[in-house]
């Protein structure tokens, strides 16, 4: 059970705002991450990056890139754990490692599962979740309607999870160019999370 003090730690959207947050999980990608980037860039749109601190520290120089662009940077942990089927006390070292590379006060647990007890023992951070999940990493989706569905969900405040991975990459070239340009067509702005 999640009780009402933990829940209401986690952020699903983002109030008060005519603005949607896009957001990128799983990066940096030494291929994937640069491609978001130029497209982010060509409309003009800031987002959020939820990197692992392996890849960060893969790929120190693409970390660099996203925040010298203007985008944020959020701890997506070291390397992914499960927060339902890990021990709070690993899973806090996984989190508190990857901070030791990644300087953010936003924390988004892997698979969006974190326990109650977890979220106690990690009060230092603003707890990200989502309320437009792309569906991206699975490639048996078909492209167009996830668009469809993804451009129908979006609302003001709205934070929407894409990946910088290679099992999204087929769908993420297909949906990315032409959500931003949906954005740019209804005259929305993509805003980091605050
Ligand atoms: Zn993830």
């Amino acid at each position: 059970m999640i009780g009402l003090n933990s829940l209401g730690r986690l952020h699903f959207k983002i109030k008060d705002t005519e603005n949607v947050h896009l957001t990128f999980d799983d990066g940096p990608h030494p291929e994937i991450t640069p491609w978001v980037l130029e497209q982010l860039s060509k409309h003009q749109q800031k987002a959020t990056f939820f990197i692992l601190g392996k890849n960060a520290e893969a790929h120190p120089e693409i970390v660099e890139r996203i925040l010298h662009e203007g985008h944020k940077i959020g701890n997506h942990s070291y390397d992914h754990p499960n927060g339902w089927n890990t021990p709070k006390a690993s899973f806090v070292d996984n989190v508190l490692k990857a901070k030791d590379i990644i300087d953010s006060e936003l924390f988004r647990p892997p698979y969006g599962k974190i326990t109650p007890g977890q979220i106690s023992m990690l009060k230092e951070f603003k707890i990200i979740m989502w309320d437009v999940l792309t569906g991206d990493y699975d490639q048996s989706k078909d492209s167009q309607k996830m668009l469809e569905r993804i451009i129908k969900k979006t609302q003001p405040g709205s934070i929407i999870v894409f990946h910088d991975s290679e099992k999204a990459r087929e769908n993420l070239f297909f949906v990315l160019p032409k959500y931003l340009n949906y954005l740019f067509q209804a005259r929305i702005n993509s805003a980091i999370i605050p």
